[in-house]
């Protein structure tokens, strides 16, 4: 144990009494023979400041010390003038820690003055005794009936701080209490979760101040209520929930005082008799609540407290952290998923699977069952659903929705969200809840880009029949502007690739056009030069076709142009590029075919569209439509598209010449080829 001399502190217990306002009007010291000196411990101050220097020694010391003489002597406590009338208390201190103390107390003077004995004192002393009647009667008056009231209160109050093994205790255990915070503090800091820190904070007050029971309150998403875990102890209590209001009803200021309350208010605030007296404590950083600990059944004295603000204040700060954390770590994920629908997009095929993700997400993100996402028309008039969860989608776009009218319409119409707890409890023209929905709370969003509205999100049916918070606003508002941008994006990029497309095809055949052919076939060929691979250039061109436009008419020329390109397409592989030259002259080119190989796939050509019946056809001077076909090859018969496509043109020409109806190559195949018949394959 700590040595007594070293442990008693005057001037705590000072510090405690003058917390006391019935001790205001008094001036307190503590006098102690100790040492056999009679010094007081804290210095002689009662009368310095009333009375001019010297003088209190002179004339009162002796009385005072006699006085004090007796009350440690007698263990009570007792009331004593001083000569000119001053009036003191004493009140031993009965302490193996403090032995021979008193507290005293002065500073005040007794009703009426002795005015006769006051001028002897002074004539005596040679002072003007005008003015130390000045300064006396400035001083508040008391009886020493009142004021032997008053040291008796103090003796009353002197136990709970001057027993010496108390006293040492009560310092060795705050010492041992601090020393556990700052472990305790550690692990806090240290924590990932709500809940370890929490358990941490109950289990450290738990076990420091032998409280029986302990529970936390956590705000709940909404800010409607406060989830109660029981961290502390062993108890019946089962209470899952206590609502904001409550909280508020009982303890007006709970979220920046701690506050003791007693019988019916615990009742009212924790039904059930789970506890007579409770301290509540907020878990407040920077001015913001983050929980209650309640306290059960533990009158916890003012150092107790203290070190309990202590840690709660250390909690709420980590409860902020971890907040901000998670805030962040869940903005983190969002771009994170963000960044996956970009990715996907560039996966996926068109609008339609973008604007399904969209949906998805944004359910996803605010935990909803169902919605949709409805498209404004390019006319700005109506709105189209173009996906949905929750619904069928085909029956959901056979609803007929205007801008302007309904709730996503007038969403639609005006560009600003919409979050509705109660749909019943608003005036937005719709009386009950619709069928099709379970709860009564949704959210619609517009996807707006650059003040355009591009259409609507809406969701519904937050799960476990929640509602709808401004935080799930805020967050789907701030990711529909990037899926707005997104759709926007793809939709140019859409309709960007479809021009593109377009001007490369040839609308009539849908066959690529001659511009496509001069852009791949140097492509193709560089790749062939690069590789060493063979490319083959194949020319066919209709045999007297201005003939049979001119029997049978333009449209039917126009649909024999098709069917010929329909044969042309299936008979190549996916890698050969089938395209309309002009007119009705088609270029095929082949990567990765020698001549010979191509010869096989012209002569399939040639024999598809000799054998296919064409309206009209008889007219012909062959009886039948057919077609002449050219062929030339890299390497042999050059190494340009150019070239090629001249030694490809001069070989159908050759074939026109022989008779229409055939094959023809430029030059032979390559010698390690097989023979082949040079002339062309004939009609049979
Ligand atoms: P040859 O056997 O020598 O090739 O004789 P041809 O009549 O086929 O040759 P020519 O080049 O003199 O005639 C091509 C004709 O193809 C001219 C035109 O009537 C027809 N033609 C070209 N483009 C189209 C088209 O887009 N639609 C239709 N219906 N006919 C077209
Ligand atoms: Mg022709
Ligand atoms: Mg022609």
């Amino acid at each position: 144990m700590t040595d007594p001399k070293t442990t008693f502190k005057p001037e705590e217990l000072l510090g405690n009494l003058r917390s006391h306002s019935f001790l205001s009007n008094y001036q307190l010291d503590v006098f102690s023979f100790r040492n056999g000196g009679s010094s007081p411990e804290t210095g002689w101050k009662l009368c310095h400041s009333l009375l001019p220097a010297g003088l209190c020694a002179r004339i009162c010391q002796p009385a005072v010390e006699q006085a004090l003489k007796s009350v440690v002597t007698s263990g009570q406590p007792a009331v004593f003038r001083c000569p000119i009338g001053l009036l003191n208390f004493a009140v031993p201190l009965n302490s193996s820690a403090a032995p021979l103390c008193c507290v005293i107390g002065g500073g005040v003077r007794e009703r009426s003055l002795d005015l006769l004995k006051l001028e002897t004192i002074a004539r005596t002393e040679d002072i003007n005794p005008m003015e130390i009647l000045d300064r006396l009667q400035k001083l508040p008056a008391v009886s020493e009936v009142e004021l032997l009231r008053v040291a008796q209160k103090v003796h009353s109050l002197i136990p709970s701080f001057q027993k010496e093994e108390h006293h040492v205790i009560y310092v060795e255990k705050t010492t041992e209490q601090l020393n556990a915070i700052v472990q305790v503090a550690a692990d806090i800091d240290s924590a990932v979760t709500d809940e370890e820190v929490v358990a941490l904070l109950s289990e450290t007050i738990g076990i420091l101040f032998d409280v029986p029971i302990i529970v936390v309150a956590l705000p709940e998403e909404g800010d409607h209520s406060f989830s109660l875990r029981k961290t502390w102890g062993d108890t019946f209590f089962d209470q899952a929930s206590l609502s904001t209001e409550k909280l508020r009803r009982v303890i007006p200021n709970y979220a920046t005082d701690m506050t003791v309350i007693q019988s019916e208010d615990v009742e009212e605030l924790l039904p059930g008799g789970v506890a007579d007296m409770l301290t509540c404590i907020p878990l407040t950083s920077a001015n913001e609540l983050f929980g209650m600990v309640f306290v059960f059944d533990r009158d916890l004295p003012t150092r107790d407290l203290l070190i309990t603000q202590i840690i709660t204040g250390r909690v709420a700060a980590k409860l902020r952290q971890l907040r901000q954390k998670a805030e962040y770590g869940r903005e983190t994920s969002i771009s994170d998923k963000l960044m996956d629908v970009i990715s996907s997009l560039a996966l996926t095929e068109g609008q339609a699977e973008l604007v399904r993700q969209v949906l998805e997400m944004g359910a996803d993100l605010v935990n909803a069952t169902s919605g949709s996402l409805m498209r404004v028309d390019d006319r700005g008039e109506n709105l189209q659903i173009e996906a949905a969860i929750g619904m069928n989608l085909n029956l959901a776009r056979s609803l007929n929705l205007k801008v302007g009218k309904g709730i996503a319409g007038r969403v639609a119409l005006n560009g600003t969200p919409l979050l509705v707890n109660d749909i019943e409890k608003t005036n937005l023209g719709q009386g009950v809840n619709r069928p099709r929905f379970k709860t009564k709370s949704f959210i619609s969003i517009p996807l707006k880009f650059k003040e355009q509205i591009l259409g609507v999100l809406n969701l519904a049916d937050k799960k476990n029949q929640g509602l709808f918070t401004e935080a799930d606003l805020e967050l789907l508002t701030t990711y529909v502007n990037h899926a707005a941008a997104m759709i926007v994006r793809t939709l140019s990029l859409e309709r960007a690739e479809m021009l593109e497309k377009l001007s490369l095809t040839d609308p009539l055949t849908e066959l690529y056009n001659r511009r496509f052919l001069e852009k791949r076939i140097e492509e193709e060929l560089n790749r062939s030069i690069r590789q060493g691979l063979s490319l083959t250039v194949m020319m066919i061109d209709l045999d007297h076709f201005k003939q049979y436009n001119d029997y049978n008419g333009h449209i039917a020329g126009d649909k024999a142009l098709k069917k010929t390109a329909k044969i042309l397409r299936t008979s190549v592989r996916d890698m050969d590029m089938v395209t309309r030259y002009g007119g009705e002259e088609f270029c095929i080119i082949l990567p990765s075919t020698i001549k010979r190989e191509a010869i096989f796939v012209a002569e399939r050509i040639r024999r598809g569209i000799e054998s296919e019946s064409f309206a009209g056809e008889e007219e012909l001077p062959l009886g039948r439509l057919t077609a002449s076909i050219g062929l030339a090859a890299f390497p042999e018969d050059g190494d340009t598209a150019t070239a090629l496509i001249h030694a490809a043109d001069i070989a159908l020409y050759q074939a026109k010449a022989d008779g229409r109806n055939r094959i023809t190559f430029s030059t032979p195949p390559r010698e390690k080829e097989e023979p082949h018949e040079q002339e062309a394959t004939k009609s049979a």
